[in-house]
């Protein structure tokens, strides 16, 4: 099998039948910057899609989506503990776009793109240099899981791998299908919720003819992230027949409360969806305005736990550099 020669990662990735609209700087529509605000997009850029923004409330400027996507002068602070790399991901590398961080697992690096830029993203600093930009670029990292028996699992990551064009997907998938010590192929996307239409007829055959089984690790943090169109995206995954989960990050004002992740439980469970980790922030550069106290964190989980089915309540999960997994965090 040879790989294409190069892969599509642009904002446009190639699927034809319904063509997801990304918003670099306005939406269409006329946003007004202040100073500080601009400074903060300069350093990492406004960018939210087309279907995730119609589910915003402009006026309201403690929007839970809007927070999470809108630049803002309290970035531009940085207080003691939050660095550009808070993971310390490079030590990982083994081969131009793959970590190895975890047993029995690797993460590859499909592209530095996302459809949207979450404010808090840990990988907001990152420059992506080491993500191949040619399909034969990624030789050395597929020659790598080739060689190494104990893995069983390639986690699809990036950026946004759902960036990448199905046929660059499957000729990955072609290759990495011809190693028979693996056996399952994660995605960790954010494309069925907030640009839903990439959740297209192409995606689909693919999932659907893969051998290694799928796991889609969407990410949500607001309930009110699932709308209409995300739900319909859900339910094509679904009856895809993929296993679907959702790990959220917890921030402040997004979604720090009782009745906002019990909310958020609910209907991703509703969509098929099990509620799989609720993350403490990456202490990040720029993102510090959006940390919740570890005991609020914590007090948060009791609760859910006196509310909720134990598979509607996620795993309250820390992840630390050098240690060899997410730390979980009793409630
Ligand atoms: S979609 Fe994920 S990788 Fe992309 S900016 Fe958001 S958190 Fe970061």
């Amino acid at each position: 099998m040879k790989l294409n020669n190069s892969i599509n990662r642009d904002s446009t990735p190639n699927h034809s039948e319904e063509e997801p609209d990304f918003c670099n700087t306005s939406c269409g529509r006329s946003l007004n910057f202040d100073e500080g605000a601009l400074r903060a997009a300069h350093n990492f850029a406004f960018r939210v899609p087309r279907v995730f923004s119609e589910l915003i409330h402009w006026r309201d400027p403690q929007d839970p989506i809007l927070l999470q996507v809108m630049p803002s002068a309290l970035e531009l602070t940085t207080p003691p503990g939050f660095t550009a790399d808070p993971l310390e991901e490079a030590q990982f590398l083994k081969a131009p776009g793959l970590l190895v961080k975890y047993a029995r697992r690797v993460l590859m690096r499909l592209t530095g793109q996302c459809p949207i830029h979450c404010r808090y993203c840990f990988r907001r600093h990152d420059t992506f240099q080491d993500v191949p930009t040619q399909g034969d670029a990624w030789r050395p990292a597929l020659e790598w899981i080739r060689r190494e028996p104990s893995i069983q699992e390639v986690i699809f990551s990036g950026g946004d791998p759902l960036m990448v064009a199905n046929d660059d997907l499957l000729a990955l998938t072609t290759e990495l299908q011809t190693m028979g010590h693996l056996k399952r192929l994660r995605l960790h996307t954010r494309m069925p919720v907030c640009s839903p239409g990439r959740i297209n007829n192409g995606f689909l055959v693919w999932l659907t003819e893969l051998k290694l089984t799928p796991i889609i690790i969407i990410h949500v943090n607001h309930p009110n992230e699932l709308g209409r169109e995300g739900c319909a995206a859900l339910a094509r995954l679904a009856a895809a027949g993929v296993t679907l989960l959702n790990q959220s990050v917890l921030l402040k004002g997004v979604n720090d409360s009782v009745a906002v992740l019990e909310a958020l439980s609910d209907i991703l469970v509703q969509n098929r969806v099990v509620p799989y980790y609720l993350h403490l922030l990456d202490p990040v550069a720029g993102a510090a305005h959006f940390r919740v106290d570890e005991a609020l964190a914590r007090s948060l989980l009791r609760t859910l736990r006196q509310r909720l089915p134990g598979y509607a309540v996620p795993r309250l999960a820390r992840e630390r550099p050098r240690h060899p997994a997410k730390e979980v965090l009793e409630a």
